[in-house]
């Protein structure tokens, strides 16, 4: 069995590498460099109970034990700590709080605890995609670049994938691009799915205050914002719907 992973972000590498554990043969086909888009820039944050009372809580909670499983299993550092979270706002006057944490400006009120140790963590992303993708390589996985655009098939069974104009033969495929999955639309009677764009920036901050700021260990910083919570911006959504559109009619 030999399966082809087309996108190496996280969803791709943490495929290859459960497969490789397996005994099962997994190649990676990445178009730019691995965790190259959201996989190595997001906030990297993992919560247990958030999804609780959604059809998502069972799987949360699963991924959450299993990022603590995974720091143990694989004898890399990719950034896994526990930490606690708040919320909050900023901009005014700092008002009185149960929480009155020293290394917070005075601009800054913490209204409650988010999570402690025990139901919040983080990851570095980038590190914990390319910790994955090792790990499978070293079971016998391969990470390949070049750029996939198409599939292959022979009696409506899918045989392999187009890179760059040739074809990896393969026994089964794996869609997974990130919003770029979008394309296999085109490929395969499959539905089109959508990404989300979150808009990283704050217009309103009276009205819309809900957005999230992302300390790494590196000591840098990841800001962002809920969608609902900001005004998109026109102009961004008008292109990305043209990408969409443009990538359905092929
Ligand atoms: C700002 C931001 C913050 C986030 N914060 C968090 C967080 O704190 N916690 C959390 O759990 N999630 C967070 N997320 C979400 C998380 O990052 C994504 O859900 C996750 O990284 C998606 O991984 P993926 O592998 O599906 O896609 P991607 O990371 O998008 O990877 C897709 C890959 O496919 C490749 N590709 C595309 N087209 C082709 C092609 N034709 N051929 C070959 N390769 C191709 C791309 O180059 C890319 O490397 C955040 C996302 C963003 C944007």
């Amino acid at each position: 069995m030999h399966v082809l992973i087309c996108g190496g972000g996280v969803i791709g590498a943490s495929i290859a590498y459960f497969l490789s554990c397996r005994g099962v043969k997994a190649t990676v086909i990445e178009g730019t460099g691995l965790a190259c888009a959201a996989s190595g820039k997001s906030g990297g944050f993992l919560a247990l109970d958030w999804c609780d009372g959604s059809p998502l809580a069972r799987l949360a909670r699963r991924s959450f034990a299993l990022h603590a499983e995974l720091a143990e299993e694989i004898a890399e550092d990719w950034g896994y700590r526990r930490l606690d979270t708040y919320g909050g706002f900023a901009g005014f006057r700092r008002r009185r709080s149960a929480y009155d944490l020293g290394w917070l400006s005075d601009d800054v009120t913490v209204a409650h605890a988010l999570g402690s140790p025990e139901t919040t963590a983080q990851v570095h992303p980038g590190q914990f995609t390319a910790a994955l993708m090792r790990a499978a390589e070293a079971r016998g996985a391969e990470l390949r670049l070049g750029r996939v655009t198409g599939i292959t098939q022979y009696e409506g069974r899918a045989t392999g994938v187009e890179v760059d104009g040739n074809v990896v033969e393969g026994d089964a495929m794996v869609i997974a691009m990130g919003p770029w999955s979008i394309l296999a639309a085109c490929w395969l009677p499959l539905p089109a799915v959508f990404g989300l764009k979150p808009q990283p920036r704050f217009r309103h901050r009276r009205k819309n205050p809900g957005g999230g700021c992302v300390p790494r260990i590196s000591g840098t910083e990841r800001c962002g914002a809920d969608p609902r919570a900001v005004s998109p911006h026109r102009r961004h959504n008008v292109r990305l719907r043209h990408l969409q559109r443009g990538a359905l009619a092929g």
